[in-house]
C-alpha cells in the first residue's frame, strides 16, 4: 500500500471506469463526458473562471500557468517554503523571465510580512506575478493564501498570485475566487483520485487579461485555442486523455456522492488530526517530531516526520519490504519521513499505516513517547462519536 503524497490510493471505481475499450472519438459518449468534466472543473478550485486540462503532470501545468500570462523580461517573485515553490520558480528561469526568490523556511509558512514588504520595496511594479504553493509537499507546511493575497493588497501591487494546489487540491478548504488567487494549478494524482498524466490550470479574470500582453505563448498550450467551445479537441490540445477523463468524471462522482467538498475536506482534517496525534504521541526530544513547527500550519494531506537520532532510511526499508507499506522519505533532508494521507483514503487504511510505522518504529529499538496509534484511535474514535460520517 502507498502512503507517500501522490501518487495516491486510486479507488477501485475510477480503475474500472478507466479500463473500456476506446470509443467513437468524434460523437457520442465519449463529447458528453469531456463536456460533463469541463463543466465540473471550475468549482474544483472554487472559481467561475476557466478551467483548463491537459495532458502532462504537474510540471506542464506550470508550464501553462507562466507561460500564457507572463511577457519576456517579466519579473517573477516566488514564495519559498520548502521545496516545491522554489522547483516551479527554477523551471519558470529557464524562459525568459527573470526569478527572484522570496526566501523562505522549511520548518514555516511563508511570511505574509516579508512578502509585503519586499512587494512594497517594488515602486516601479515591475514584479510581473507572485508564485507560492498552497501544500508544500517536501515540507508539510501549509500556507495562508488568504494573508498572502491579503499582503499583496496591503502593498497595494498589482501582480498576478498564481497558487499550487497540486497537493491540495480535493484534501485542504481552497476558495480561488473568495481569495483572490488569479491562477491556480493541480493535478490528477493526489487529492483527485486519478493516476499521473493530467493536470488542471484555471484562470480568472485578471489572469485571462494578463494572456492578451503575455509574450511566451506556446501554440500547444496558448490559452486562446483551447478556450474555444467547439470542436471539443482543441480544448484538449488533440486526442483527449480518453481513459483519464473516464476517471475523472467517476473521481468527481465519488467526491459528489460524499457529500461534495466539504464533506471530503472535513475527512481530511479528521484523519490528518489521527496522524497528527500519532506523531505527538511517537514524539521524544531527541527521536520523533514535526517538522512544522506551527500547529496552525501543519497539512491535512501530508506530514513531514522528522527522525532524530532515528534512521529514516532504514525504517522506510523496513515497512516497505518487511510490511508491504511505502512511505516518503524526507526530501532534501533525509533525517525525516513522509506520510501522505490524500484522496482515497479511511480510518481502517490510514490506522492500518500508523501501526505498522509504529511496528517498524519498534522495530529499530526507537525511543517513543508512547503509542501513536491508541492516540490515533482516540481521534478517530471521537469523530465516529460525533456520527455525520465524519470519518
Ligand atoms: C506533486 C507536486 C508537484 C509536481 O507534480 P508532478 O505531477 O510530479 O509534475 C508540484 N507541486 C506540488 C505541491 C506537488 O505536490
Amino acid at each position: 500500500m502507498v502512503a507517500i503524497p501522490g501518487p495516491s490510493i486510486i479507488p477501485d471505481r475510477v480503475l474500472e471506469a478507466m479500463a473500456r475499450p476506446m470509443p467513437d472519438l468524434y460523437e457520442g459518449e465519449l463529447t458528453t463526458v469531456g463536456a460533463d468534466v469541463r463543466a465540473r472543473l471550475p468549482a474544483v478550485a472554487g472559481t467561475e473562471g476557466e478551467a483548463f486540462l491537459l495532458t502532462a503532470n504537474g510540471h506542464g501545468a506550470w508550464q501553462m500557468a507562466t507561460s500564457n500570462t507572463l511577457a519576456r523580461g517579466d519579473r517573477v517573485l516566488v514564495c519559498e517554503s520548502g521545496l516545491f515553490a522554489t522547483v516551479w520558480g527554477e523551471q519558470t528561469a529557464r524562459s525568459d523571465v527573470e526569478v527572484e526568490f522570496l526566501p523562505g523556511d522549511f520548518r514555516g509558512p511563508v511570511d505574509p510580512d516579508a512578502l509585503e514588504a519586499r512587494l512594497r520595496a517594488d515602486v516601479d511594479h515591475e514584479i510581473a506575478a507572485v508564485l507560492a504553493v498552497h501544500v508544500d509537499t517536501a515540507s508539510s507546511v501549509r500556507n495562508d493564501v488568504v494573508a498572502l493575497r491579503a499582503a499583496i493588497d496591503r502593498a497595494g501591487h498589482p501582480a498576478l498570485f498564481m497558487v499550487d494546489c497540486i497537493a491540495s487540491l480535493a484534501c485542504e478548504r481552497f476558495e480561488m475566487d473568495e481569495w483572490g488567487v488569479d491562477v491556480a494549478v493541480a493535478a490528477s494524482q493526489k487529492g483527485l483520485m486519478v493516476p499521473p498524466g493530467i493536470s488542471f490550470v484555471w484562470a480568472g479574470e485578471r489572469a485571462l487579461a494578463a494572456h492578451d500582453r503575455a509574450d511566451m505563448r506556446v501554440g500547444y498550450l496558448d490559452w486562446q485555442k483551447r478556450r474555444v467551445r467547439e470542436p471539443q479537441y482543441l480544448y484538449f490540445g488533440g486526442t483527449p486523455p480518453i481513459a483519464h477523463l473516464y476517471g475523472l468524471r467517476t473521481a468527481l462522482d465519488l467526491i459528489e456522492e460524499e457529500g461534495g467538498l466539504p464533506a471530503v475536506w472535513h475527512r481530511h482534517e479528521v484523519l490528518a488530526d489521527a496522524v497528527r496525534a500519532a506523531v505527538e504521541g511517537w514524539s521524544t526530544p531527541e527521536g520523533i517530531g514535526f517538522n512544522i513547527v506551527d500547529p496552525a500550519h501543519r497539512s491535512n494531506c501530508v506530514t513531514t516526520v522528522r527522525t532524530g537520532s532515528i534512521d529514516a532510511v532504514e525504517l522506510r526499508r523496513r515497512c516497505r519490504e518487511e510490511a508491504g507499506l511505502v512511505i516518503g522519505l524526507g526530501i532534501g533532508d533525509a533525517g525525516a519521513f513522509r506520510i501522505g494521507h490524500m484522496g482515497h483514503l479511511n480510518p481502517p487504511m490510514l490506522l492500518g499505516t500508523l501501526a505498522t510505522v509504529e511496528a517498524a518504529l519498534r522495530s529499530v529499538d526507537a525511543p517513543l513517547g508512547g503509542s501513536g496509534v491508541a492516540a490515533a484511535t482516540e481521534v478517530i474514535g471521537a469523530a465516529l462519536a460525533g456520527g455525520e460520517g465524519s470519518a
